[in-house]
Order: structure tokens, then C-alpha cells, then sequence
């Protein structure tokens, strides 16, 4: 008899411990899965920056760049807006979780709910089948009900376990038993494993997750690099912007000459100037400038002459910058207001945070 019940022990640890192996996989990519979220989640609690919508995003950004007052960066993020975004929702994030073990605590706090939810699914199981005295495939029974209770936790498909469902498993409480062993020693696997882990180790990154919640039209102006403000991706109708910039931002200058264009494509769809993009190119007038195809074609640019003072400061900040880049000039028509040089850093940003 005791020898029975012995033989009958080591089939069930046995069983428990494959399973825990089955799970093993699944918890990991659930841990990391419920992580990421739960970062992303605080970041938006935690900063401002990230509280709001993609126009809120993106006065943040231009504010962090007027502070650091590095050409470079207002390069990168002029010729490429959305690659800039990502990085510096990466690099936020980064930082905010850079020491105090702020990784390990998003680790254990996620380990410890899931595990949480593994727990009382074997007792639940147990429970049921226990009182099951019908039914002869016991351990098949307390699968499905151990999967269907998971369901919502960790992905353990039913149908990989039909290896295991035959085991002839009399004394389910102690199956009971043996399955809360085999899961502890795995959850001090699991800490011990994931005390190493880093970013690296997500497959879906939290900066990756943060960064969606800002995603929709990344089109740019042809003229000034302005980036349409739609909220949607592959939108229907015009691509809009509520305020183009000086066209010397993408180095658009005055036939004949090599004077750096300052004015603004909402104020030029109001003036009798006309424009191409290459030489070999017909001139279309600005104010039928939907003629010229697209891309211009599919932009919407009201008349508004209205220019944030934050683009007036740049120019002026960072003119020999922008001249050096371009190999332009500020002269001529593209002369510099005395006006705009004026304009404090301190000025420019106040009215960024009033609009
Ligand atoms: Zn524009
Ligand atoms: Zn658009």
C-alpha cells in the first residue's frame, strides 16, 4: 500500500512540475508583457509631458530644445520629427528608470500579481474537481478548469497540455499541494532570473507603448516642415497645420537669389509670389499653389499671417547656424527684423505654453 501511494507521489510531482514548466514561458512574456504597460502607464502620471495629447508632446519637445540650445538636436528634430519623438519618449523613460531600482520594483510588483492570479486557480480547480465524483478523468477536468481560470493571466493554451491529461491522478489534494511547491520554486527562479533583467530584455519596449499613444500624421509641409496636426494616421481630407514656420527652416530661399526666405507658407498663399521645388520645374502661384501637385496638393494652408514667436527667436538664436547649413543668407527679403531679434528665449516660451 505504501508503496502505491509513493509511485502515485512521484507522478504527481512529476506532473507539477511539467506543468510548471509549460507555465514557466508563459508567466515570463507575461511578467515583461504587464510591465512595459505598467511603466509606460506611470510615465503618464509622472511627467507632464506625456499627460496630454501629441500637441502638448510636442510643445515639451520644443521647450527641452530651447533649453539645451543644441543646433544639432533642433536639426534632427526639423528633418526628422517622429524618429525624434521616439527617442525622446526613449530617452524619458530611460532616465526614469535609470537607478533606484526602479526596474526591480516594476519587476516584482508585476511577478507578484500574476503569481497572485496562479495560486488560487490550482485551489479553485482542486475545489471543483474534488467534488467531481463522476467523473473518472480527473486530472483532464482539472486541466481545463486550471486553463479557463488563467485565461485572462497568462497565455497556457489547453491544447498543449493533452500530454499530461491521462495521468492517473487519484488524491487531487495532493496535486494541490505539489503544484504550490513546483510554483514557488519557480517564482524564485523567475526573481532570481529577472534580478539581471534590463530594456533590453522587453519584446515590446515601454518606450515603444508610450510612444503609440502620440502616433497619427507625420506628414510634412513641403515648404516649411511643419508636421500636420491630424491625430490619425493615413487621415481622410487635407493635411492641416494650425502655424507654419518661416520657410528658411527647410532652406527654401528667393529666386535669383541666395537670400533665405522668413516668411511663412501662410502668409505667402496670400501674395502674389510664386514658387517651384527644382529648377526644371514650372512656377505655380502660392495662391493656387494646390496647382504644383502633390504633395502641396493635398495640404490645406488657410491665409494667416499669425508666425509663433518661438520660430522668430530660433531664426535670429541660431541665424549663422541656419546659414551655414543651407549655404544662404539672411539678406535681401530674407533680412532678419530687427523685431525679431528682440524676442527673448523666456518670451518665446510663455507664448508656447499660452497657446
Ligand atoms: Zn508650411
Ligand atoms: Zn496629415
Amino acid at each position: 500500500m505504501s508503496q502505491i501511494s509513493c509511485q502515485g507521489a512521484t507522478s504527481i510531482t512529476s506532473f507539477a512540475v511539467f506543468l510548471c514548466d509549460k507555465i514557466e514561458p508563459a508567466l515570463r512574456k507575461a511578467v515583461f508583457e504587464r510591465m512595459a504597460k505598467h511603466i509606460a502607464e506611470d510615465m503618464k502620471n509622472q511627467f507632464p509631458d506625456f499627460r496630454g495629447n501629441r500637441a502638448n508632446l510636442e510643445v515639451c519637445i520644443l521647450r527641452y530644445l530651447a533649453e539645451q540650445e543644441n543646433f544639432d538636436d533642433f536639426k534632427k528634430y526639423l528633418t526628422s520629427p517622429k524618429q525624434f519623438f521616439e527617442e525622446y519618449i526613449e530617452r524619458r523613460v530611460k532616465s526614469h528608470l535609470d537607478g533606484n531600482g526602479r526596474l526591480k520594483e516594476f519587476l516584482d510588483s508585476s511577478l507578484n500579481v500574476l503569481y497572485g492570479n496562479i495560486l488560487p486557480a490550482v485551489s479553485l480547480s482542486t475545489k471543483i474537481v474534488k467534488d467531481r465524483k463522476d467523473r473518472e478523468d480527473k486530472i483532464s477536468l482539472w486541466l481545463d478548469e486550471f486553463c479557463r481560470e488563467l485565461a485572462e493571466v497568462i497565455n497556457l493554451p489547453r491544447s498543449e497540455l493533452k500530454g499530461i491529461e491521462h495521468q492517473e491522478v487519484t488524491d487531487i489534494e495532493f496535486l494541490s499541494s505539489a503544484m504550490a511547491k513546483s510554483l514557488t520554486d519557480l517564482r524564485n527562479r523567475l526573481m532570481k532570473e529577472l534580478a539581471d533583467a534590463d530594456l533590453s530584455s522587453f519584446s515590446r519596449q515601454p518606450h515603444t507603448i508610450l510612444a503609440e499613444h502620440f502616433s497619427g500624421c507625420w506628414e510634412k509641409c513641403r515648404f516649411c516642415g511643419a508636421v500636420c496636426s491630424n491625430t490619425m494616421q493615413n487621415h481622410d481630407g487635407d493635411h492641416q497645420v494650425v502655424f507654419h514656420r518661416p520657410q528658411a527652416l527647410t532652406g527654401f530661399k528667393w529666386h535669383g537669389t541666395d537670400h533665405l526666405v522668413i516668411d511663412i507658407c501662410s502668409s505667402l498663399v496670400a501674395s502674389d509670389c510664386t514658387f517651384r521645388f527644382h529648377d526644371d520645374q514650372q512656377w505655380t502661384p502660392y495662391r493656387t499653389y494646390r496647382d504644383a501637385g502633390p504633395p502641396v496638393s493635398t495640404w490645406r494652408i488657410l491665409p494667416d499671417s499669425s508666425m509663433q514667436a518661438y520660430w522668430k527667436w530660433f531664426v535670429s538664436h541660431f541665424r549663422t547656424q541656419l546659414e551655414d547649413l543651407y549655404n544662404k543668407k539672411f539678406q535681401g527679403k530674407g533680412e532678419i527684423p530687427e523685431a525679431w531679434q528682440r524676442i527673448t528665449k523666456q518670451e518665446a516660451l510663455s507664448e508656447l505654453d499660452r497657446l
